[in-house]
């Protein structure tokens, strides 16, 4: 008894559009259909919304027998999935420690080249690149699916989900080791993605507006929302002098986490640096105090703000 696979894709329930797809995953077996299935886009370049997978078996006989297999949703989940599936190996900095038999007597190698090399103990010493890699990663995902929201603005709110939402400790990280013709080697550097974090994501991306996602991260990280964001009404960006920031805190400006601000400071993204409220001609800090000052001590001249403007 054999098995093959088929992928049609599906553009909604109601309608079903054979693509190019189809074609391309006809008579996979096994293993070959989950590489396919992960990798699977269309002709226009990215993951179809939802696939089906029809499986057909042919008897001894040799009469084939066609039957729906499962259905697959794509769309930003599956390719926001598949980047914390990747391997972050050259993404995050790991420092190993190598144990030679040989150098303790053991005569494994006389006479070769040594690969006896066992490692031990590998650790993460840096997940500052993993971030930025992701962010940079998100931002071309999402732009593959048009997103209502603005693209200055959304990379503001995932920079805020990454930061809130993924655990960037050296131990949310995991090595695995292999063995290779000169001794062990780093096989691979995974990252597990909590069921939260990625949700934050498809849900800034998917925003149905600028100032839903604005919201969306504000929630997020204060768990409640202002009184007055009731009023509010949308959300751009402006370019503006840094000497028009102003701030109605000025307990919060005193009670800064310095190395966070330092953090900042260092952080090379052209991206919104928070978010602010007009008032007459200043623009009054809602949310961002370590970048308002981080700012400050960039001695930039203008800086990118996300504004948020109220009905009447
Ligand atoms: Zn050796």
């Amino acid at each position: 008894m054999k098995y093959r696979y088929d992928v049609e894709e599906h553009i909604d329930s109601k309608y079903v559009k054979k693509t190019k797809v189809k074609s391309l995953a006809t008579g996979l077996i096994g293993a070959e259909m989950k590489v396919f299935l992960k990798n699977i886009v269309t002709t226009k370049g990215k993951p179809p919304e939802m696939v089906k997978v029809f499986k057909t078996t042919i008897s001894p006989n040799g009469k084939a027998k066609r039957v729906e297999h499962k259905t697959m949703h794509y769309g930003v989940s599956h390719a926001v999935r598949n980047l914390f599936d990747e391997n972050f190996q050259y993404v995050v900095d790991y420092n190993c420690n190598y144990y030679y038999a040989c150098r303790m007597g053991s005569d494994c190698c006389d006479n070769d080249y040594c690969r006896c090399g066992r490692i031990e103990n590998p650790t993460i010493i840096s997940t500052d690149g993993f971030k930025s890699y992701v962010l940079n990663e998100l931002i071309k995902i999402s732009n593959l699916y048009k997103p209502v929201v603005d693209p200055d603005i959304l990379a503001y709110c995932l920079e805020r989900v990454i930061q809130y939402c993924a655990d960037l400790t050296t131990d949310s990280f995991e090595i695995s080791v292999r063995g290779g013709y000169y001794g062990e080697e780093v096989d691979s550097i995974k990252y597990q993605a909590s069921r939260e974090l990625i949700g934050f994501i498809i849900g800034v991306v998917e925003a149905p507006s600028s100032l839903d996602a604005v919201k969306m991260v504000l929630e997020m990280e204060y768990g409640f929302l202002l009184e007055e964001s009731k009023d509010y009404e949308a959300c751009e960006v402006h370019t503006v002098k840094r000497s028009s920031l102003v701030t109605p805190n000025e307990y919060r400006v005193k009670t800064l986490d310095k190395n966070y601000i330092k953090k900042y400071k260092e952080m090379d993204y052209d991206i919104p640096i928070g978010i602010y409220r007009k008032v007459n001609d200043k623009y009054e800090i809602i949310d961002g105090y370590h970048r308002f000052c981080a700012a400050s001590k960039n001695k930039k001249n203008k800086v990118k703000l996300i504004v948020i403007t109220k009905g009447a």
